[in-house]
């Protein structure tokens, strides 16, 4: 099954109650989210709220596995976390996981203007 299918809209819409789905979507287009690791089937990331949660989305044969590490996920809900995850994958398939900018990188003077 492709990505865009087990994380459509609609799927996220059916396991995420209307508040949470619009509360992780916001999450999503707020850059809450790092992927640390994405592939067809399974998909892991760091979504930051208060604290920064665990998230993992998995295509189990045709069944959304998930699981996240914030309270509100601990009864097998599906939190805004997994929203926010959820959302960014197959809407971004040419997404690249990039190393984090090293302390060398960032103090690189820039050009003055002019
Ligand atoms: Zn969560």
């Amino acid at each position: 099954m492709t990505m865009r299918a087990w994380l459509s809209e609609h799927v996220l819409r059916v396991v995420a109650d209307p508040v949470i789905f619009e509360r992780g979507r916001a999450y999503a287009d707020g850059g809450a989210v790092d992927l640390a690791a994405v592939r067809d089937g399974h998909v892991t990331a760091t979504v930051h709220g208060g604290v920064p949660y665990t998230v993992e989305l998995a295509d189990q044969e045709g069944v959304l596995a998930w699981s996240c590490t914030c309270p509100y996920a601990e009864d097998g809900s599906f939190c805004k976390h997994l929203v926010a995850a959820g959302w960014l994958p197959p809407r971004r398939p040419a997404i690249r996981l990039r190393p984090p900018r090293t302390a060398a990188w960032s103090a690189t003077p820039r050009c003055a203007p002019g």
